[in-house]
């Protein structure tokens, strides 16, 4: 068992595996021009516990700027957002239309 010391969903990297991650990656690995100054998550917190893969690795991070980062950020957001709000109108085949449980839920347990 880990030691579910985090309260809140805000992760960030902890401080010395951030400060080697800013030591290695001198320069935004997104734009490449100005100097990194954030530590980011490759693959995004959400996504890491959905795979139940470990994601404070330094090989899952990387250095940003900030506004790189920013960009990311908001791009998640925006598409967890995304998938949340579902449209209204879908073309469903009659034959596709849902009944019952779905199956793609499964409970893993
Ligand atoms: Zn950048």
């Amino acid at each position: 068992m880990m030691n579910n010391s985090w309260s809140g969903d805000r992760t960030g990297f902890p401080k010395a595996m951030r400060a080697k991650i800013l030591r290695r990656d001198k320069t935004c690995r997104i734009c490449g021009l100005r100097p990194a100054t954030e530590a980011d998550h490759i693959v995004s917190v959400a996504e890491c516990r959905r795979l139940g893969i470990v994601y404070d690795t330094i090989d899952n991070g990387q250095g940003l700027c900030r506004e790189c980062h920013w960009a990311k950020t908001r791009a998640e957001i925006q598409q967890g957002q995304a998938r949340m709000r579902t449209p209204k109108r879908i073309p469903v085949h009659p034959s596709q239309a849902p009944r019952g449980g779905d199956p793609g839920q499964a409970c893993d347990g």
